[in-house]
């Protein structure tokens, strides 16, 4: 029976923008009760803009902070790094010459990006927890958290040397599929490995009660099997590399189209258009495909 049906729920599912990888997929889609959200490029557009750049006094200047950090993140495929090299190059299309040759650069998932400039050792990463910052990185952190921003250190040779605040804004369809969503008995969860004031800064206006933030990629996978270690059915909606460990252990491992070929690879489900309603659409297509069968 599963073929036509199957056949059926996965024309209906293109149509709506989902691409799904098997009948099983399905399956467990409808048994979910529980959607674990990753925060940075699934529950917000992951289209990041700079919004501030705060230096030390008698320390590098901020044009300099900017080149070198935008030249390490130009190697990036996270949203923050995109940002940050898109200033750096001059505001969004410039082509990377503008920006200086990087060497050794690497990419510490859920950490940030380092690499040989100008003959200095840069990294640009989240802000370090047992950290001594200068008074005036420190201020540029709380003011990051105040305006719900995600903040990170500029560091020169192991010395930071800048802060740098980036923000983002909701998917215009996350705030309405996350109603409808509790409407459907599901509960909905954010997991991020951003800091606490832009998580819970995103999920205030999501409508998510339940925050976990300054998460680990291992963390991710972690939550969702404690969550079904718990009985629950888990589905868990990323974009990221650092979202894909967390995919892979769930119910059901739902993609963002325009993420990563590691969340897309690790996902059941993809959505092709980005559009968080399709997840709703989703899951009333299969409780209905499914039960027109029987
Ligand atoms: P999210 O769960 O929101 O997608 P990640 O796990 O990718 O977040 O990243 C967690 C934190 O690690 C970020 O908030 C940032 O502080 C730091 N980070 C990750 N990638 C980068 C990068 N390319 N440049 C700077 N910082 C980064
Ligand atoms: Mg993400």
């Amino acid at each position: 029976a599963i073929p036509t049906a199957f056949l059926a729920a996965t024309g209906r599912g293109a149509q709506l923008g989902v691409l799904i990888k098997g009948p099983e997929a399905l399956e467990r889609l409808r048994g979910v009760d529980t959607v674990v959200f990753d925060k940075t490029g699934t529950l917000t557009t992951g289209r990041m803009t700079l919004a501030a750049t705060t230096v030390t006094e008698g320390g590098p200047d901020a044009a300099a902070v900017l080149r070198l950090a935008g030249a390490v993140e130009y190697g990036s495929e996270h949203p923050i790094g995109r940002a940050v090299a898109a200033a750096a190059a001059g505001g969004g299309a410039e082509p990377p010459a503008a920006l200086p040759r990087v060497s050794g650069f690497r990419a510490v998932r859920g950490e940030g990006v380092y690499g040989q400039v100008d003959g200095r050792e840069v990294g640009v990463r989240r802000p370090r927890e047992d950290a001594e910052l200068p008074g005036e990185l420190r201020s540029a952190l709380e003011r990051a958290a105040s305006a719900a921003h995600t903040a990170v250190v500029v560091e020169f040779d192991g010395r930071p040397v800048g802060v740098l605040a980036v923000g983002d804004r909701l998917r215009p369809s996350s705030r309405d599929a996350v109603a409808e969503l509790i409407a459907l008995g599901i509960e909905p969860i954010l997991v991020t490995g951003d800091a606490e004031a832009p998580a819970r800064a995103a999920a205030r206006e999501a409508g998510i009660e339940t925050v976990h933030a300054g998460v680990s990629p291992e963390g991710k996978a972690e939550l969702v099997a404690a969550l079904r270690a718990a009985g629950r059915r888990v589905a868990m909606i990323g974009d990221g590399v650092n979202d894909a460990a967390a995919l892979a252990s769930a119910d059901l491992g739902i993609a963002m189209g325009g993420g990563t070929d590691a969340a897309i690879g690790a996902a059941d489900i993809t959505l092709v258009r980005e559009d968080m309603s399709a997840v709703v659409a989703a899951v009333r297509l299969t409780r209905r495909t499914l039960t027109t069968i029987r």
